[in-house]
């Protein structure tokens, strides 16, 4: 039984450690293209400084118990959000969409630690139980920007379209 969770542990937290991966690539495809949201860049480039520390951190929670990074998985994760990011850039609403998706995976990233905290927690994992706590901390502080900012941002790019400016970036 506690091997069984202890390898449920450690495979969750090479999942998370992909997801990292993913969402750094996400994130520094989305701001690097951002020209008329200045504070959506800015929270967006905080939060991929944030997102490095946390790949580290799950990194050492791995090694810790173990376990070796999931390098073909990050790999395939960093592909996939490259041809997202692609795909995004050609929507002529690109800016509006950028939230919504970041939206979602922030909350997928909260589901995925609030787990992990259990998990952690169930083997007696203290410091994996407390990284994890505090990386939950950080998603949940830009999924709570991202919702207060919505409306506004929304504004901007409406504004921006209505206007004949470019809006989507
Ligand atoms: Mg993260
Ligand atoms: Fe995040």
């Amino acid at each position: 039984m506690t091997t069984h969770n202890h390898e449920r542990l450690l495979s969750w937290l090479q999942d998370a450690y992909a997801m990292e991966q993913e969402a750094e690539t996400m994130m520094a495809a989305m701001a690097s293209r951002i020209e008329h949201y200045p504070e959506l860049r800015t929270r967006i480039e905080q939060h991929i400084e944030e997102t490095r520390q946390q790949a580290s951190q799950v990194a050492a929670c791995i090694e810790q118990l173990g376990g070796s990074l999931p390098t073909a998985k990050s790999t395939i994760a960093k592909g996939m959000a490259a041809i997202h990011a692609a795909g995004n850039a050609m929507m002529s609403d690109e800016v509006a969409k950028g939230i919504g998706i970041s939206y979602a995976f922030e909350h997928m990233e909260i589901a995925t630690y609030r787990a992990l905290v259990v998990a952690a927690r169930r083997v007696g994992q203290d410091e994996v139980e407390r990284v994890c706590q505090a990386i939950l901390e950080q998603e949940q502080a830009m999924a709570d920007w991202l919702f207060e900012r919505q409306p506004q941002l929304i504004e901007a790019f409406l504004e921006r379209e209505q206007a004949d400016l470019q809006a989507k970036r």
